[in-house]
């Protein structure tokens, strides 16, 4: 790291572990739960606890959290393993699953009771709650916490052994009911649970509760900074007090920061589980959402992403980005690297009427202004092209520059063209627009000086490729905010899906393949779908339209 980059406050805290000695390296870990498909937000803490290993020479590994055996889901653990892969982040050899520990767990338990730090409690889950008092008011003491070491042991060995029914019995952390921290008053560190586990199958009926779990999950692992967020600030009393009482030689040590949320877009699992249950959307990677499976089949790079954490910074205090930052990256990271082509999305027809009939031209055109390493193509011209339909009107408003009777435009790298008029059905829809070429324009170069206002792209009829192309808008009304203020639901924007069945395409494009990006011309960044794109028939997402109002916020 160079010394005038500046350093977010967990780099600082590192830098002074390091200095002081209290770790000689550094270790990070990312946990989730294998109960859902990673979002943006997930995102941000894997690149945050990668690059943190990567920044100091230290490592990261990967550890599916599935100490808890009602939620878990297999089918989760290969499309997060597949995600945090397409962002880049390397565990290398180190992949741990939680439950590998409930063998060191039960042992660590077994420890507290010997040093009459835990016991066995018959006391329900209600009375718990009742017992535990309140913020203004001191818990009560649990009337079973003076059985003996003895006692304690026996019991929770029968716990294991499945001589009780699930809530008939817990293990309890005896650290003080008197605690300001709530956390602190004597927590449920063990519960009996028969169930099934995806991993241990049958081999436990008792499980152990995430704030046990988790410090010695960490511990086992030799994690220096277990980076979490913060709504676990008020449980790290607890983490530092199960290290410490389990006398791990170097504990870890647990750091909070902010979660990043983004405005206007749903990520919570409960609402998209609603979505795709109701057919609202195609599924979990649906482009509309923003786990990551969606925003990499949409077409987002992972280089995208890194720049929208980077650009969201590490911090203590919420905030809210913008969903505008994450195009503004998108659009930094694929403009020198897309190829621009033309693309025709909602095509009429223009026919050019002195231009032969049998004619084709090839004409030269840079593949990407930005980039010349990206070389340059030939597209055929011809006597019949489609445009916009958007890029001719009948009767223009001042300040249209494009095609409309007697005005002259340019197409694109090929010639000036004035427009003559309109074929239209029955419907007074427009069927064809007419216009003549000047044949000295060629390259779209004024012959004598002569200037016109308005550039258009075009693609040849007869060598057209046909596309689907999704446009996508925004799957919330933002306008009336995500969540309905009377009933909770979601405020849907009905027009968030806006399939282009028809749209016609330079040949350049053909043999496209799923995820391969390209700049269409005057309109956006699309992506060819994984899902659904054949070679027959490609189907485009729109990632990003060209415009953009989102100003990128001043650096300090
Ligand atoms: P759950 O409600 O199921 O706990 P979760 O989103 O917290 O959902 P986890 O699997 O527990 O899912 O999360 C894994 C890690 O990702 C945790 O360390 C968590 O703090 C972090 N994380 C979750 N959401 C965000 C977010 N919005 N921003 C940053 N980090 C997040
Ligand atoms: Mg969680």
């Amino acid at each position: 790291m160079s010394e005038t980059e500046s350093r977010n406050f967990i780099e600082s805290i590192i830098d002074k572990d390091l200095a002081e000695g209290v770790y000689d390296t550094v270790h990070t870990r990312f946990p989730p739960e294998p109960n859902g498909y990673l979002h943006i937000g997930h995102a941000k803490s894997i690149l945050l606890n990668y690059g943190l290993a990567q920044k100091y020479g230290g490592k990261f590994n990967m550890r599916f959290d599935d100490t808890n055996p009602t939620k878990e889901d297999i089918e989760f653990v290969e499309s997060i393993k597949a995600d945090i892969q397409w962002l880049g982040a390397d565990w290398e050899d180190r992949l741990f699953f939680a439950s590998d520990y409930f063998g060191q767990m039960y042992e660590a338990a077994v420890k507290l009771i010997k040093k009459g730090k835990a016991y066995v409690s018959d006391l329900t889950a209600e009375q718990i709650k009742e017992y535990r008092g309140s913020l203004t008011e001191p818990g009560k003491e649990d009337p079973f916490s003076g059985r003996s070491v003895e006692e304690n042991l026996q019991l929770f060995q029968e716990m294991k052994e499945g001589k009780y029914a699930d809530g008939e019995k817990v293990l309890r952390a005896r650290i003080d009911m008197a605690s300001p921290n709530i956390n602190m008053r004597d927590p449920v560190i063990y519960r009996v649970a028969h169930m099934t586990h995806h991993n241990t199958g049958d081999a436990w009926c008792i499980y152990p509760m995430y704030d046990f779990a988790h410090p010695i999950e960490d511990a086992i692992e030799g994690i220096t900074h277990s980076i979490c967020t913060l709504e676990f600030e008020d449980h790290r009393p607890l983490y530092d007090w199960v290290v410490r009482e389990l006398e791990y030689p170097q504990p870890p040590k647990q750091i909070e920061f902010a979660k990043l949320y983004l405005k206007n877009v749903v990520t919570g699992k409960r609402y998209i589980k609603k979505l795709v249950q109701e057919g609202i959307v195609d599924g979990w990677d649906d482009p509309r959402l923003v786990s990551i499976a969606a925003l990499r089949r949409r077409g987002f790079t992972p280089e995208s992403i890194r720049m929208f954490v980077e650009l969201c910074g590490v911090s203590k205090a919420n905030s809210i980005a913008d969903y505008a930052a994450l195009e503004y990256c998108i659009r930094e990271d694929l403009k020198a690297k897309a190829p621009r082509y033309m693309a025709i999305i909602d095509p009429v027809k223009l026919i050019i009427d002195n231009y032969p009939e049998d004619r084709t031209e090839m004409l030269p055109a840079g593949n990407n202004p930005e980039n010349e390493e990206l070389g340059s193509r030939e597209i055929p011209f011809g006597r019949e092209l489609y445009i916009e339909r958007e890029d001719f009107m009948e009767e223009p408003p001042k300040k249209y520059f494009r095609l409309f009777p007697g005005n002259e435009v340019r197409l694109m790298n090929a010639y000036f063209v004035t427009c003559t008029g309109c074929v239209k059905d029955e419907n007074g829809r427009v069927t064809e627009v007419h216009c003549t070429y000047d044949p000295a324009s060629k390259g779209g170069n004024s012959p004598d000086g002569r200037k016109v206002k308005g550039t258009i792209h075009w693609v040849a009829a007869d060598t057209a490729v046909s596309a689907e192309v999704r446009l996508y808008e925004n799957i919330i009304d933002e306008e009336k905010g995500v969540y309905n203020e009377e009933d909770g639901s979601l405020n849907l924007n009905p027009n968030s899906l806006t399939v282009m069945k028809d749209c016609k395409l330079e040949p350049a494009f053909a043999g496209a393949e799923p995820y391969d990006r390209f700049q269409f011309v005057r309109q956006g960044f699309f992506s060819v779908d994984p899902k659904d794109s054949t070679a027959e028939k490609l189907v485009f997402n729109r990632i990003v339209s060209l415009k953009s109002s989102y100003v990128l916020p001043k650096q300090d």
